[in-house]
């Protein structure tokens, strides 16, 4: 089973596609953590995105779409996988298309109220990724599951959540019609408690598990 999770930043994308991931047995392929762990290490890769990511605009289309080809021709991906934060322009759609068959994309959909909302008070492990939320953290400063001190993305400020939203909704909002045209999406409401949203993305792979 091959599948996209798309939304804008802050949809739950990651969140999702993880759970997902472990009841199907499938890798969660996330070109914002491989992202991440290239700046983390200090690659090539990594001096070249960092920039990018710190002011919260898309890396370029021929660095992610060389990324997410090598990631894909890995064994692990042979039985299927999720993609969680790509393809997030037409043309890494178009690019993705040429060495994959998708078999569905659940879209994630959230008004940019709650995102600034959610996103502003992210917190996140950076050793295990685990992530967190202000207000129910109660003052507690480490990662529950690794006792790492937690911290907030740098791309999480208010400024930059402001322009992730506009670079989702120029560049990335267009796949929707983009998977639409193919028949390959199906829109869940992501603003709803996240056991339902878990709910209603369950029952859609479900109903695509043949
Ligand atoms: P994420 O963790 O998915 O929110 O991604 C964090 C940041 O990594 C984004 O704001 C982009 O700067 C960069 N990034 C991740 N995936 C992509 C992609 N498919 N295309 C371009 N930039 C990306």
């Amino acid at each position: 089973m091959n599948v996209i999770f798309l939304g804008p930043p802050g949809a739950g994308k990651g969140t999702h596609a993880q759970k997902m991931c472990l009841e199907y047995g499938i890798p969660q392929i996330s070109t914002g953590d491989i992202l991440r762990k290239a700046i983390a290490e200090g690659t090539a890769v990594g001096k070249k995105a960092k920039e990018f990511m710190d002011n919260g605009s898309l890396v370029p289309d021929s660095v992610v779409i060389e990324i997410a080809k090598e990631r894909l021709a890995k064994d692990d991906c042979q039985k299927g996988y999720i993609l969680d934060g790509f393809p997030r322009t037409v043309a890494q759609a178009e690019a993705l298309d040429k060495i994959a068959s998708i078999d569905f994309v659940v879209n994630i959909a959230v008004s940019d109220e709650v995102i600034v909302k959610r996103l502003g008070g992210r917190r996140v492990c950076p050793n295990c990724q685990a992530v967190y939320h202000i207000n129910f953290l109660n003052g507690e400063t480490k990662c529950k599951d690794c006792k790492t001190e937690i911290i907030q993305r740098k791309d999480d400020s208010e400024e930059t959540i402001k322009e992730r939203l506009k670079v989702y909704s120029k560049q990335t909002a267009p796949l929707i019609d983009y998977y639409q045209k193919s028949d390959k999406l199906i829109s869940v409401d992501g603003a709803i408690a996240l056991d339902e949203v878990t709910e209603q993305v369950r029952k859609v792979f479900e109903a695509h598990n043949d």
